[in-house]
């Protein structure tokens, strides 16, 4: 997999802004609203501290390392600045962390300049997880070569759903339906207390294209059709059963 390293290039080309050290301006208005989401509760929950610091990884790969420290003091975390969670499994890195970074990148970038950047950084989150764990897990090779192409899907969603579930406190869960291959979160970490007006878990979106790609091969479609930040009951993604061409 490769994926197009020039951010700042490509948010200056979309109408955003884009400064020295690749400081980029605010193109939205930053809510500091609390609220609480009736589908996740008032209770924090939490990641392992290394998909925490796959995420910030992969966003100083993505914006630099000015960009990202940038993105961090908008969110009120700038105590993460030079300062990553370590590479353990311990469950430290909270969802309201996550969210706050997730929405600073929106504040920061619009909703469209948003999306494309998070889905991206989701993807280099899955390749910087594959690096590490494959090797330890053995599940470079997951028997899967011979496999025909919807059931080699159905099992790699499967394994992204039960390491979520297993490891962290999203909670996720696959099912088929006439539509698609349905993943859905029922408690999400991007959208952690956060109100928006179209679907926002872009990072999950991401994973999962490069999880199908991994095991597969092909490009998948994958849309988020609900979200909980728009107060519906879980995260919903649609994935194709047929690859794009
Ligand atoms: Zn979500």
């Amino acid at each position: 997999m490769s994926f197009e390293r020039n951010e700042p290039e490509r948010i200056k080309a979309e109408g955003g802004a884009v400064g020295p050290g690749g400081i980029i301006t605010p193109s939205a208005g930053i809510s500091n609203s609390h609220y609480v989401n009736p589908h996740q509760g008032d209770t924090n929950l939490f990641y392992p501290n290394n998909m925490g610091r796959f995420f910030f990884v992969a966003m100083e790969e993505l914006l630099g390392k000015n960009g990202l420290n940038a993105v961090l003091n908008l969110a009120g975390l700038s105590r993460f600045i030079n300062n990553y969670p370590p590479n353990n499994l311990e469950k430290k890195f909270s969802f309201a962390n996550y969210a706050a970074i997730n929405q600073a990148i929106e504040d920061f970038y619009g909703v469209r300049g948003s999306k494309g950047l998070l889905l991206r950084a989701g993807k280099v989150c899955l390749e910087r997880a594959l690096t590490e764990y494959t090797a330890i897990a053995g599940v470079g090779n997951l028997g899967m070569r011979l496999m025909p192409q919807n059931i080699k899907v159905k099992i790699a969603l499967g394994v992204v759903a039960k390491t979520f579930s297993t490891i962290s406190d999203q909670s996720s869960k696959v099912s088929e339906t006439s539509e698609g291959f349905i993943y859905e979160n029922e408690t999400c970490s991007m959208c952690w207390h956060r109100q928006t007006t179209s679907p926002c878990c872009h990072v999950a979106n991401g994973v999962l294209i490069a999880t199908l790609h991994w095991a597969t091969t092909k490009n998948y479609r994958v849309n988020e059709v609900q979200c909980m930040a728009m107060g519906q009951p879980t995260c919903r993604f649609v994935i194709d059963k047929t690859p794009i061409e």
